[in-house]
């Protein structure tokens, strides 16, 4: 079967004034992706989730969520969308279980059997009945989805739901996110400026600078580079640098002290070695090395922050 697109955009600008925001943002998520959202501050990050969630129009473009154009009434009728775009605010006095029965109050009301639910998903059940305000940073935060998971939501957007939150609240909630998706079917759009963070959390990522999308895709498509970089030691640096600057498909050939550093595609590198050894030098260590998503992340952002100016 072939996954649904749950969140789709087109082309999709924001002007603030003088202030252009977004710039022709084009982006896809499937259904039952953690789909992250990563760029430096000021990117335009929490205006794409505003804009998701219907609190900000855009300039031009549009937005397609659950299948509804973002905006319509058809939308409003039929989104089943959890969303925290600021931090939640509680009322730290009441409880927990109090806090989400107010809040869904506001928007309606609940069954109680939904707050249970709620409650269990994010692992509160057992603290419930206690005041908010001796809540650590982490079980407000999972109080937050449980209040994002009242609705039962087939998608889940979130604005920076690891901000403030130390290792443990980290551990928490990324387990929590994963489970959803894993077991109650749930798809998740975030942003992030927390790069480990994304790397171990999302499936799929899109990176946004100065308000353009420059890259999307799966994180281990992101980073299946067609050129690795690789790090040799041998007995004779200097005639293995002079051998690999003339080997085809061999490029970047440095050489510094001990080590000889160079650029080529991944199946070249058993090759590298028998050529090595059929001149008579021993290898003794052979390191190819992959770029980073932080790699990726630092070159993309850095050559489009340039390009901007
Ligand atoms: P951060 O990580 O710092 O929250 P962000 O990636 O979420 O940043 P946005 O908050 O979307 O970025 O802001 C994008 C740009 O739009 C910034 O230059 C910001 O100053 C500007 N901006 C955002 N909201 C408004 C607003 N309501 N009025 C004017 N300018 C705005």
């Amino acid at each position: 079967m072939c996954p649904r697109t749950v969140v789709n955009t087109t082309q999709l600008s924001k002007r603030y004034g003088h202030v252009q925001a977004l710039r022709g943002v084009s982006l896809a998520v499937q259904q039952g992706e953690i789909f992250g959202l990563l760029g430096p501050n000021g990117a335009g990050k929490s205006t794409l989730i505003r804009i998701l969630v219907g609190l900000v129009r855009p300039t031009a473009g549009q937005a397609w969520v659950l299948g509804h154009r973002v905006g319509s009434s058809a939308a409003r009728r039929n989104g089943v969308v959890g969303a925290i775009v600021e931090q939640p605010a509680f009322y730290r006095y009441l409880s927990g279980r109090r806090n989400l029965q107010l809040l869904a109050d506001l928007s309606g009301g609940c069954n109680p059997h939904d707050i249970d639910r709620a409650l269990e998903i994010v692992g509160l059940t057992e603290r419930q009945h206690q005041r908010v305000a001796a809540y650590s940073a982490g079980m407000r935060q999972r109080l937050g989805l449980a209040q994002a998971l009242l609705p039962a939501p087939e998608l889940l957007i979130l604005d920076e739901p690891a901000s403030g939150l130390d290792p443990r609240g980290l551990v928490e909630v990324r387990t929590l996110l994963h489970q959803l998706t894993r077991e109650e079917g749930v798809t998740v759009f975030l942003s992030s400026h927390l790069l480990h963070e994304v790397e171990q959390l999302c499936t799929h990522v899109g990176i946004i600078v100065a308000g353009r999308l420059v890259a999307q895709g799966s994180v281990a498509e992101l980073l299946s580079v067609p050129q690795i970089h690789l790090e040799l030691r041998t007995d004779d640096p200097a005639r293995t640098a002079e051998i690999l600057r003339d080997y085809d498909g061999v490029s970047d050939v440095e050489h510094i002290n001990e080590v000889v550093r160079l650029t080529c595609a991944p199946g070249e590198v058993a090759e590298i070695n028998v050529a090595l050894i059929a001149n008579n030098i021993a290898v003794s260590a052979l390191m190819p090395h992959r770029e980073t998503l932080e790699e990726l992340y630092l070159r993309l952002t850095g050559e489009s922050e340039d390009a901007g100016r």
